[in-house]
């Protein structure tokens, strides 16, 4: 083996693979200055067998082993950092604060077209002259009007973009024509970055309406040239996109960039409409109906600064920004900010954390705050800043109780509810109701001898649907034909049991032929347009029934609506999850919030087998900021997050043992290093809510502790032991840093 030369320069590499550390290379021969500039670099190296890319995190002189067994890097990809610092910096707070592989995490940030090794530099595809085609006048092409128009352009200016070319109208077909003759070639636009402020004229491209004095004086509050968290708290309609939209006007006056963070798109497509609509600027999406291309490019656009505003899901939040001035995150309570697996991380938390190190505001914005930032505010660590009454001609809508007890449901609805879809129908306007139940029926059950279906993977049994007609199981995705008899006892009477929105959805039709019934759920909008199409329908104002999921909730502004109907509110009550309660009261108040936007009054019937529940009685006559105040007590007298800190581990395997005995081993290095006190609790092995799900027995270990401090500090010396033993190999695993499923 060849000895390395002596003034050989090490780094330290972030590889996609799921271990906690950096991995060491040696680079080519380098100056000193030089070697810096390698950090945020990716670099391709040889990782066992396999090729991977990576990127730099740190340069060092010395090696921190055995020189000789150190692989020099493959490749250098970049010639320039492709994270800026600012993002690598996060990256390897939330790796830490997650507890994620920072490799990992790092690969996470990246769109997957660098993952790839494509170039990180912003360019576009543009068509320009060749040689031949430089040789020609101005009035050549003359058969061919089109062509000769393009050569037109092309003489005057050094290229042609795909923009340029759509907005002279210029079609593919003619560029490909004429790069058949030789006279164009293909070439790549390396963008200018935009960094100049936007003067006021310039900015809008639409008037903003004079703000309502509670707009104004949440307006007022804001200080844009330090980090402060602000919770504009404010019921739905009320304003709050109002809000926001005057904020980003003003950083982006000061030539900053504005970062908002929406729950999924399919749901939220107005937010970004109404961002477009306002402003006269770049506004990049980064999204899931954004391509993978589109994407790589956008978050380009955001890194060089070519962007001004960035819209899109929890994954913009990990965007890099040239010159990010502000932070929106929109119905902040929302799940969806929340990743479920990999690294899994807050939107929100991270975000906040971002701002505090840019000196920058963040902007949480909810009618129905989550718990964390109501306690937050409440403490005085973030600004609460609220809007109680909305915006606009609209009036909040009335709420309504009904009475399930004893009385006979049709479809899930009785009769007070029908005879209000009937009567609001008649008046012209329209009707959404809220199912929290997609399929036809939550199962399919012998009337004989009591057999249900249920999945052959997991604890969970098989919701039927109509259309088409299968069983389907919604936690692992087995699809079965409908049983035509019972496996037991073989009786044909198979009935469906319990109700999904297909069934209310069939029987609405049939009872109101006369105008058109909408189904919302994840079955009835699998393809990408069928929501916003579902929703046009809905805002051109004709009668007509909406029925869907919680979907449903979000902040769709539909005017027309005058009626909600909340199917069943009693799960949220009933659940064994301590956020249970929480969630129902977000929910309902959501939906609720979708009546009367416009000059339409609403009103809300809620169903309901439990009406003189204290909590819900609380949310319905005092709202839910009252009630979440209340809920904050119950959750201080038990002790659990917001006022206390958590983490979940999460183990699964096909033998229940194996996931067990990791645990119980997890649960043992726990209590060695933090004895239980009451300032540190643990809860575990228990089993998952749903033990079984596709075949794999899932068991759970939590630890709760008073400090967030504690908490990470637990954690950092249990993970050192846990990755070492035998067992974590055997087990799939993982660590959940203030878990919001319990
Ligand atoms: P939120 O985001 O709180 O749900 P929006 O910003 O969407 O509320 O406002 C609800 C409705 O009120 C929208 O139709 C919006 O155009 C209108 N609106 C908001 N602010 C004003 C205002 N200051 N004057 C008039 N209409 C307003
Ligand atoms: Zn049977
Ligand atoms: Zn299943």
């Amino acid at each position: 083996m060849t000895k390395p030369p002596s003034q050989a320069t090490y780094c330290s590499v972030a590889l996609p693979v799921p271990l906690r550390r950096l991995f060491e290379y040696q680079l080519p021969i380098l100056e000193n200055n030089i070697a810096q500039s390698f950090i945020g670099r990716r670099v391709e190296v040889k990782f066992g067998q396999q090729l991977l890319i990576g990127l730099v995190l740190s340069v060092q002189k010395t090696a921190t082993y055995d020189p000789s067994k150190i692989k020099p890097v493959e490749t250098i990809i970049d010639s320039q950092p492709v994270l800026p610092l600012e993002l690598l910096s996060l990256c390897q707070w939330a790796a830490r604060y997650y507890h994620h592989p920072v490799g990992e995490t790092i690969s996470t940030a990246l769109p997957q077209a660098l993952r790839h090794g494509k170039p990180g530099i912003n360019t576009r595809p543009a068509w320009r002259l060749s040689t031949e085609g430089k040789g020609l006048p101005e009035t050549a092409l003359a058969r061919a009007p089109k062509q000769q128009q393009a050569l037109q352009y092309l003489l005057k200016h050094s290229n042609l973009s795909a923009e340029a070319a759509a907005q002279q109208n210029i079609s593919n077909a003619t560029l490909q024509a004429m790069s058949k003759k030789g006279l164009i070639e293909k070439t790549e636009l390396v963008l200018e970055t935009l960094n100049s402020g936007l003067s006021g004229e310039q900015l809008l491209s639409q008037e903003s309406p004079a703000l309502t004095a509670e707009q104004q004086v949440a307006l007022d509050q804001i200080r844009y040239h330090q980090f402060n968290t602000y919770l504009l708290e404010g019921a739905t309609g009320s304003g709050k996109t109002e809000v926001y939209l005057q904020m980003v006007a003003r950083v982006l006056q000061a030539g900053k960039q504005a970062l908002i963070l929406i729950p999924e798109i399919g749901l939220t497509p107005q937010t970004v409409m109404r961002v477009r609509q306002r402003f006269n600027c770049e506004v990049a999406e980064l999204h899931s109906n954004v391509s993978e291309a589109k994407r790589a490019q956008n978050w380009l656009a955001a890194r060089d600064g070519c962007a001004h505003i960035i819209i899109g899901t929890r994954l913009a939040s990990l965007s890099p920004m040239r010159d990010l001035g502000l932070i929106i995150i929109d119905e902040e309570h929302d799940l969806s900010f929340k990743q479920q697996d990999g690294l899994r991380y807050s939107a929100r938390d991270l975000s906040i954390y971002r701002a505090s190190k840019l000196n920058i505001p963040v902007v949480l914005g909810s009618a129905t705050p989550s718990l964390e930032s109501l306690h937050n505010a409440i403490h005085g660590r973030y600004q609460h800043l609220r809007l109680t009454k909305r915006a606009g001609v609209a009036k909040p809508p009335s709420i309504h109780l009904v009475d399930l007890r004893q009385k006979a449901l049709t479809a899930g609805l009785c009769q007070d509810a029908i005879s209000a879809i009937a009567n609001t129908l008649s008046n012209g306007h329209q009707v959404m109701i809220f199912i929290n139940r997609r399929g036809y029926a939550p199962t399919l059950l012998c009337h004989n001898c009591g057999w249900h279906a249920g999945c052959r993977n997991c604890d969970a049994q098989l919701t039927l649907h109509r259309s088409p007609p299968h069983l389907h199981c919604h936690h692992c995705g087995r699809q079965q034909a409908i049983n035509r008899h019972c496996p037991e006892c073989n009786n044909h009477q198979l009935t469906p049991k319990g109700l999904g929105t297909e069934q209310t959805e069939q029987w609405l039709q049939a009872q109101f032929p006369q105008v058109q019934v909408i189904r919302v759920d994840r079955d009835s909008t699998q393809r990408k347009q069928a929501l916003s199409e579902y929703l046009e329908v809905v805002a051109k104002g004709e009668p007509c029934i909406l029925i869907g999921t919680q979907m449903l909730a979000k902040g769709h502004h539909l005017p027309k609506i005058a009626l909600v109907v909340v199917v069943d509110c009693d799960q949220g009550l009933l659940s064994a999850d301590f956020r249970g309660p929480e969630r129902m009261g977000q929910l309902i108040t959501q939906v609720a919030g979708r009546a009367g936007r416009e000059e339409i009054a609403g009103t809300v019937l809620i169903q309901s087998h439990t009406p003189d529940h204290p909590l819900l009685e609380l949310l319905l006559s005092k709202g839910y900021h009252l009630f979440a105040r209340e809920l904050l007590k119950e959750r201080q007298i038990s002790k659990l997050p917001p006022i206390t800190y958590m983490a979940m581990f999460r183990a699964e395997s096909k033998r229940a043992e194996i996931a067990r005995e990791f645990l119980s081993m997890v649960g043992k290095t726990f209590v060695d290093i933090a004895p239980p006190s009451p300032s540190v609790r643990y809860l575990g092995p228990i089993p998952s809510r749903m033990e079984k799900v596709n075949e794999r027995y899932r068991y759970q270990f939590q630890l709760m502790c008073d400090s967030r401090a504690e908490l990470q500090q637990v954690l950092d010396k249990a993970l050192e032991r846990i990755d070492q033993h035998a067992l974590s190999k055997r087990a799939r695993w993982s660590v959940d840093v203030d878990a919001l499923e319990v």
